[in-house]
C-alpha cells in the first residue's frame, strides 16, 4: 500500500498593519487596526504584525493591552542599538513591554549598510542580533528576525548575510525572515539563494518577505517556498510602500487551489474561510476608502468576466472552458458581460446569473438584446452597470413594479458672499414624489448638486423608506462621451447596502444632473426590487 505523503505546514504572516501602513495615503487608527486584525484572525492567518510599539502613539496604544486574538499577534521593532547594552536601550525596552505574543526584530544583513548606515562593525551587528533575540526569549516571546536587504546583502557578502541569519537562529529565534527590502530581486535569484540558506538553517525556520518593485513579489514568495522556505510574509491587496508588498490575497488561493502547492502544503486558511477572501479584500478597500481594483486576480470584479459572445456560450456549457479556477472558491462570481458585440448567449447567461428565469427561445430575449444595443450606442455601459442591466431586463420582461413617481425636481446652485464676506457656493434640491396616493416634498442641501439631489430623493419615500434606509453611495464616476456632434455625459454610480452588497447603475444625458438622476433612480429601484418591496 502506498501511504499518502503528509503535507507540510506553510505559515502565513500578515504585515498589512505594519509594512502596509507605509502606503501613501494610508493612515490606520487603533479601531482600524483592531478590525483588520480580527478579520485576518478569522481568515486563519498565522501571524498578524500589528505595528511598531514605541514608535508612534497608535501602535503603543494598540499593544498597551492584551487583545486576545487567536492569531500570533506580533510587535515589530529594531534590535538594540549599536554601542548600547540590551538592558539600556529604551526602544528595545518598549518592544519587550508590548502585549504581544511574538516580537519581530529587524536587523541589517548587508555589510555595506552596517558600515554606511549604522556606522558600526560587523561583529557589533551580530552581537546586537544575539542579545536582542536573547532578551525577547527571556521575556517568553516567540521571536522572528527580519534580515533587511538580505538578498542584496547575500550577493555582496554571502558569508556575512548568512552569519546574521544564523546568529538569530542559534539564539533560538523561531523564524529567520529573508527580506527583499528594495524589491529588485528576480524569482530565479530568490530560489537559488534560498536553496543555499536552507543548507545552513532548516527551511521550516525560514521566511520570505518580498516587495513588488518588479511586479514579482508573489512569484518571489512562491519561488522561496519551492526552495524550502516555510513562512510567507505579505499584505492584503499588496498594500505597502512604493509598489507594495507580496499580495496575500493572490498568494492564498494559489496555495490552496493550485496542485503544486495544495498537494504539498497545509495552510491556516480553510476551504470555507477561502470563500470569504473576496469579501476580505473589498472590506479592506472600503476601510481605506478606495475603489477596489476590478482587475485584481482571483477577487476582482473582472477576474471572471467574459465579454466575447463565443466564449460566453462555451462558459454556459462548462465554466471550466475559460476559467482557471471556480470563482465561488474565493467568494467571487462569474460575470458574462453584456456589450455591443454580445450575442444572445451573453444575455441568457447574465439573466441566469441575476436569477431571472426565462426560456431561451423567448422572443423577449431578442428584444432585450436590441434595446441593450440601441442604448449602448448612445452611451450606456451595461457591462459596468450590472444593476441597470438587471432592471432593464426585468422591465423588458415586465417584472418591475412602478413603486413611485418623481413628478418634479429642482436643483439650485447659488454662489454669493456669506455674512463674513466670504465667497460660498450653496446647493439645494427639492424633489416631489408620489407614492400611491401620497404626495411628498423633500428638500436637502448638499456639497454639490448631485449630492443634494441624492439626499432629497432618499429623504422620504413614504412606505418604501425602510427599504432604502441602509443604502449609501460609495462611488460616483463621470465621463464625457462624444457621440456624433453632441457631447453626452455618462454617470456611473456605485451603491452599497447594509449587508455590504454593492451594485452599479448608469445614466446618460447631455445634462450631468439628468444623467445622475437616472443612475440614482436605478439604484433606488434596484434596492427595492432586491429587498422584495411590495408594489
Ligand atoms: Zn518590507
Amino acid at each position: 500500500m502506498v501511504k499518502a505523503m503528509a503535507r507540510e505546514r506553510l505559515y502565513l504572516f500578515d504585515t498589512t498593519l505594519r509594512d502596509g501602513a507605509q502606503t501613501n495615503g494610508v493612515d490606520f487608527t487603533v479601531a482600524d487596526k483592531l478590525a483588520i486584525a480580527s478579520m485576518l484572525d478569522e481568515l486563519g492567518i498565522d501571524y498578524v504584525e500589528g505595528g511598531y510599539p514605541g514608535a508612534n502613539p497608535t501602535d503603543t496604544e494598540l499593544f498597551g493591552k492584551d487583545r486576545g486574538f487567536g492569531t500570533t499577534f506580533t510587535a515589530f521593532g529594531m534590535t538594540r542599538r549599536p554601542g548600547r547594552s540590551a538592558s539600556n536601550d529604551p526602544g528595545l525596552a518598549a518592544l519587550l513591554e508590548a502585549k504581544a505574543d511574538a516580537i519581530c526584530f529587524v536587523a541589517k544583513s548587508w555589510d555595506y549598510h552596517v558600515k554606511v548606515a549604522l556606522e558600526t562593525t560587523e561583529e557589533e551587528n551580530l552581537a546586537s542580533i544575539r542579545e536582542s533575540v536573547r532578551a525577547a526569549k527571556a521575556k517568553g516571546r516567540e521571536v522572528l528576525l527580519d534580515c533587511e536587504h538580505f538578498f542584496d546583502g547575500y550577493k555582496a557578502n554571502p558569508k556575512f548575510a548568512l552569519a546574521c541569519a544564523k546568529a538569530a537562529y542559534d539564539e533560538g529565534a523561531r523564524w529567520v525572515v529573508l527580506c527583499d527590502t528594495n524589491g529588485g530581486t528576480l524569482p530565479d535569484e530568490v530560489e537559488s539563494i534560498v536553496r543555499e540558506v536552507v543548507k545552513v538553517i532548516p527551511g521550516d525556520h525560514v521566511g520570505i518577505h518580498a516587495h513588488n518593485d518588479t511586479e514579482q513579489a508573489v512569484a518571489n514568495s512562491l519561488a522561496a517556498v519551492r526552495a524550502g522556505a516555510r513562512q510567507i510574509q505579505g499584505t492584503l491587496n499588496g498594500l505597502g510602500e512604493r509598489c507594495g508588498n507580496a499580495n496575500l490575497v493572490s498568494i492564498i488561493p494559489t496555495l490552496r487551489l493550485k496542485p503544486e502547492f495544495a498537494e504539498r502544503f497545509d495552510i491556516g486558511v480553510s476551504e470555507s474561510a477561502l470563500k470569504k477572501l473576496a469579501h476580505v479584500s473589498r472590506t479592506l478597500d472600503e476601510r481605506l476608502n478606495r475603489a477596489p481594483n476590478r482587475h485584481a486576480p482571483y477577487v476582482g470584479d473582472s477576474a471572471f468576466a467574459t465579454k466575447a459572445g463565443i466564449h460566453a456560450s462555451a462558459i454556459m456549457k462548462d465554466p471550466a472552458t475559460y476559467e482557471h479556477v471556480a470563482p465561488e472558491m474565493i467568494g467571487n462570481r462569474r460575470k458574462v458581460l453584456v456589450s455591443e458585440q454580445a450575442g444572445k448567449s451573453n444575455v441568457l447567461a447574465e439573466l441566469e446569473r441575476v436569477g431571472i428565469k426565462v426560456d431561451k427561445d423567448d422572443p423577449r430575449i431578442g428584444r432585450l438584446l436590441e434595446v441593450v444595443k440601441e442604448r449602448e450606442a448612445i452611451g450606456y455601459a451595461y457591462e459596468a452597470a450590472d444593476a441597470s442591466f438587471e432592471l432593464l431586463a426585468r422591465r423588458t420582461l415586465g417584472k418591475v413594479p412602478n413603486y413611485f413617481d418623481v413628478t418634479q425636481f429642482d436643483v439650485n446652485v447659488e454662489q454669493r458672499n456669506n455674512a463674513k464676506g466670504q465667497r460660498v457656493t450653496v446647493t439645494m434640491a427639492v424633489v416631489k414624489v408620489r407614492v400611491g396616493d401620497d404626495n411628498m416634498i423633500s428638500a436637502a442641501e448638499g456639497n454639490g448638486p448631485v449630492n443634494a439631489l441624492d439626499l432629497a430623493l432618499r429623504k422620504d419615500l413614504g412606505k418604501y423608506q425602510k427599504y432604502i434606509a441602509g443604502l449609501k453611495l460609495t462611488d460616483y464616476r463621470v465621463r464625457i462621451l462624444n457621440s456624433g456632434t453632441e457631447a453626452v455625459t455618462r454617470v456611473l454610480i456605485e451603491s452599497e447596502d447594509e449587508q455590504g452588497e454593492r451594485w452599479t447603475t448608469v445614466g446618460v444625458s447631455p445634462n450631468i444632473i439628468d444623467a445622475s438622476f437616472q443612475a440614482l433612480m436605478d439604484s433606488i429601484i434596484f434596492k427595492l426590487v432586491k429587498s422584495g418591496a411590495p408594489a
